[in-house]
């Protein structure tokens, strides 16, 4: 018997490409190459033209018109896409994550060792 595998909603892509971007914000290096830096900075300013939400991606390029990414490292680069991530869930009006254990959500785990 097959199962259906069906294609994603728009809470699953979200899901998906927050995941995708908190994951390589968490492992960018703590001080960028300029090559790192021209690749991420193309990857954010795709998103308005490629992601595949047209209201969404609309709003998400005016966010980086308003906040220009800093690329220059991790930390900040972490921090910059927790803030964007944050006035989406304003947006839908979710809680707010807190910045501070964003390392701890997309790369250490939690102290108590339940994701190792
Ligand atoms: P998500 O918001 O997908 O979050 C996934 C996980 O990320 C959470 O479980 C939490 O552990 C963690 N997390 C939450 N907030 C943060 C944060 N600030 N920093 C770090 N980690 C965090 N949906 C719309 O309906 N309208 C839009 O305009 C819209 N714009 C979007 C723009 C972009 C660029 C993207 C990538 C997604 C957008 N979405 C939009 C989708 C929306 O953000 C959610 O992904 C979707 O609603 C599913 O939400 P969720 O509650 O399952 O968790």
């Amino acid at each position: 018997k097959t199962t259906t595998v069906c294609p994603p909603d728009g809470d699953q892509l979200g899901q998906a490409t927050w995941t995708f971007l908190h994951t390589a914000a968490a492992y960018y290096p703590t001080n960028a190459s300029p090559t790192q830096r021209s690749q991420m900075l193309a990857l954010i300013h795709a998103l308005p033209v490629l992601y595949p939400c047209s209201h969404c991606a609309e709003d998400f390029g005016e966010a980086v018109k308003q906040h220009p990414p800093d690329v220059s490292g991790r930390a900040a680069l972490s921090r910059w896409f927790c803030e964007r991530h944050n006035e989406v869930n304003e947006k839908l009006m979710k809680e707010p994550f807190d910045c501070a254990t964003t390392d701890e959500r997309w790369k250490a785990g939690p102290p108590d060792g339940s994701c190792d």
